[in-house]
């Protein structure tokens, strides 16, 4: 046993957050080693009794299966990749219903997600329809393209309590939007008053243990309410999909490490998509989807990748969770204690 990297995680359990160099070294143990099970051990205890050992369930539903033009090489709607010849944009009808759905079975938050090109006043139309038929007290959050501090008022009105927004590994380089200004909407959507999250994502096996650490304290340094890991989907026919995918036990790896340097300033701990794996290693929030999804190449998710709010929930209780009941605390404002 490493015994300096026993002790880190000692502190770490008492409430220390590693450095930069530190939160590195984690990420490099061995995934056979007793220190990666001690890293997953520290991470997972700290979870379950800051929240009460409560998971909870994220429910998106995406509104366009269309070819998007900020062309990000993990994402099957990059027009440059051209899976995606034609829009589809599913209705209001039902977008409302699956929403009424998905918060029915149990679902803590409702997202709405779009692609980059959508019409920012067609989202906000939907948003108008699926606020209503979406139990007031149950969040909803925006996933959608960059904002300007009045497109992110206007969300605030429409009824969204939070915004997802994560700056992307490699953005810019990977992606066609600078990540200036994925930066400059996080700031817009804290000033409209609109609260942020975000996860290390999407994560490959040619990135750094550099570049994951970085985008965590990213996160920490932006006052984001839920942070974790996503790794990518090798979507046959992207840019990067022959740069293969990371295992879920090296996406656990990058929860516990990212739930170490997040510490209580969060509300969540997120992985994606839902794995047993992480949800031992600090992660507490999965998600549930339905209609277009980036990482899947069927126009609706609930017919393929994705899973339902009900599997969610049977995936938590496996991972020894209790169930959350009512709102997601991670899109909503944090409360200080
Ligand atoms: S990830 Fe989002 S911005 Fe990038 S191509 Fe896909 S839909 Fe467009």
């Amino acid at each position: 046993l490493n015994l300096r990297i026993v002790k880190l995680l000692e502190d770490c359990e008492r409430g220390y957050v590693p450095d930069l160099e530190e939160a590195r070294e984690l990420l490099r143990l061995d995934l056979d080693s007793w220190e990666f099970y001690l890293l997953c051990a520290a991470a997972n205890s700290l979870t379950r009794k800051h929240f009460d050992n409560q998971g909870e369930v994220c429910a998106q539903i995406g509104l366009d299966y269309a070819p998007c033009s900020k062309n990000c090489g993990f994402c099957a709607f990059s027009r440059s990749a051209g899976i995606v010849k034609e829009s589809i944009r599913w209705d209001e009808e039902t977008v409302v219903q699956a929403a009424r759905s998905m918060a029915g079975a149990g679902a803590n938050a409702i997202y709405i997600m779009s692609t980059a090109d959508y019409p920012f006043s067609r989202f906000i139309e939907m948003a108008h329809a699926a606020r209503e038929a979406v139990p007031n007290d149950i969040p909803m959050v925006a996933n959608t393209g960059d904002l300007t501090l009045d497109q992110a008022r206007e969300l605030k009105s429409a009824g969204f309590s939070a915004i997802y927004h994560a700056l992307r590994l490699r953005e810019g380089t990977d992606t066609r939007i600078p990540a200036e200004r994925r930066d400059q909407t996080v700031a817009n959507a804290r000033e409209a008053g609109l609260v942020v999250q975000v996860c290390v994502e999407p994560v490959g096996p040619e990135h750094s243990d550099e570049e994951l650490v970085d985008l965590m304290f990213w996160g920490r340094e932006r006052g984001v309410t839920f942070s974790g890991a996503m790794k990518r989907t090798a979507v046959p026919g992207t840019s990067l999909e022959d740069q293969g995918e990371i295992s879920f036990r090296e996406l656990a790896r990058v929860v516990a490490v990212s739930r170490l340097v997040m510490g209580d300033t969060v509300q969540g701990h997120c992985t994606h998509e839902p794995n047993l794996a992480a949800l031992m290693a600090g992660a507490n929030l999965i998600w549930a989807e339905a209609g277009p999804n980036p990482r899947d190449t069927k126009a609706d998710t609930a017919q393929g990748r994705g899973q339902s709010v009900e599997r969610c929930r049977r995936i938590l209780k496996e991972a020894g969770f209790k169930l959350r009941q009512g709102a997601s605390t991670a899109a909503l404002p944090l409360v200080l204690a």
